[in-house]
């Protein structure tokens, strides 16, 4: 996703992502209902003056799950923890930062649902025992040393809900589901962003920018940052709604703001498979991509949008594909 919609991400690009997170829940825009959910459990625990429950946020990328992790821990006044699945090989990694936590440190687990088997029994332990079982030795001689870990408070982040393990998902004691942003919530987001960068951003220009952002505050800001680029070299530096239109073809966002993939994936699903029904493999493979990309990054924001449909056969292209892809259904076409 982040090479598809830009290509140039580089490490000023990041600096700038980081410093547009929002620092509190009262910035938080948008997911009001994750919003008081989580101010909640929050509040109650500084009241008990204990940890809060183990907390896991589940969405796409780029929705604000890492933003909101960060924002638990400022509002806890908590050191924060960062580190992912992917980077947990072994059970020993994870007993490497369990084992260092301080007391009501939040641990922020992104990609969870990546992480190796032996460490999620590990993991299960300590969130639920606050201990972690330290195996000294091999084979028939292996003891497990059990060591006392300080209380602390696990937010898990994932795109795939339904990959965790039961026993993993039943430990989190709030699940918050992130949704897709509408496209007023994503100008409010583009309004303080263009702030923050010091831009001038008319306001049908942002409207345009947050209708072409498939939802995502990731995605706005990082086409605020395009549509920035375009103001300063073709304009005078203003974000006017021609600009927008303009960097918005010019880096292939379309009109209902799909992206390259987005439309290979259409395209695909159109022309090759005549509209379908296939299946997600099939049609990943089609495109190049793996099957998981296709499925996180493209196909949630083309069901939202009513672009595909998913059926017990597989995927299918709706009528308003076929129009918006300017094609023709064959008159066999599964709707
Ligand atoms: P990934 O899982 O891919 O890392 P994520 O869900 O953790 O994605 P973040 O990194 O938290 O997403 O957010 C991406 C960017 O979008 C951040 O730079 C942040 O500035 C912005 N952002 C996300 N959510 C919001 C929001 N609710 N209000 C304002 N800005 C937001």
């Amino acid at each position: 996703e982040r090479k598809l919609v830009s290509p140039e991400a580089d490490l000023d690009e990041h600096a700038i992502e980081g410093a547009l997170r929002p620092r509190s829940l009262d910035e938080f825009v948008g997911q009001e209902r994750v919003r008081e959910q989580l101010s909640l459990v929050l509040r109650s625990a500084q009241r008990r003056g204990k940890a809060p429950d183990h907390i896991l946020m589940s969405g796409g990328p780029g929705l604000g799950k890492t933003t909101l992790a960060m924002i638990v821990a400022a509002e806890l006044g908590a050191p924060l923890r960062i580190t992912s699945g992917p980077a947990i090989e072994r059970s020993g990694d994870l007993a490497a930062v369990l084992s260092t936590l301080r007391e009501g440190e939040v641990l922020f687990l992104d990609e969870i649902h990546r992480m190796a088997r032996p460490a999620e029994e590990m993991l299960y332990v300590a969130m639920e025992d606050f201990r972690v079982d330290v195996v000294v030795g091999k084979g028939p001689g292996a003891t497990a040393i059990p060591l006392d870990i300080a209380p602390f408070t696990l937010v898990g982040a994932t795109t795939r809900a339904g990959m965790l393990p039961a026993p993993l998902r039943d430990r989190f004691g709030f699940v918050a589901h992130m949704d897709f942003y509408r496209p007023e919530e994503l100008e409010v987001i583009l309004r303080r962003s263009a702030r923050l960068l010091g831009a001038e951003l008319d306001a049908d220009a942002a409207a345009e920018i947050a209708r072409r952002s498939r939802g995502t505050p990731r995605i706005a800001n990082r086409l605020l940052r395009r549509v920035r680029d375009y103001a300063e070299v073709r304009g005078d530096g203003r974000l006017t709604l021609d600009s927008a239109r303009a960097a918005l073809n010019l880096y292939e966002v379309d009109d209902e703001g799909l992206d390259r993939l987005d439309r290979a994936v259409l395209t695909a699903l159109l022309r090759r498979f005549r509209g379908g029904p296939v299946g997600l493999s099939t049609l990943a493979v089609s495109v190049g991509e793996e099957p998981e990309t296709v499925e996180v990054v493209a196909e949630p924001f083309l069901v939202r949008s009513g672009f595909v449909a998913r059926t017990p056969r597989g995927r299918v292209a709706t009528p308003q594909a076929w129009t918006h892809m300017g094609l023709t259904p064959p008159p066999d076409a599964a709707f």
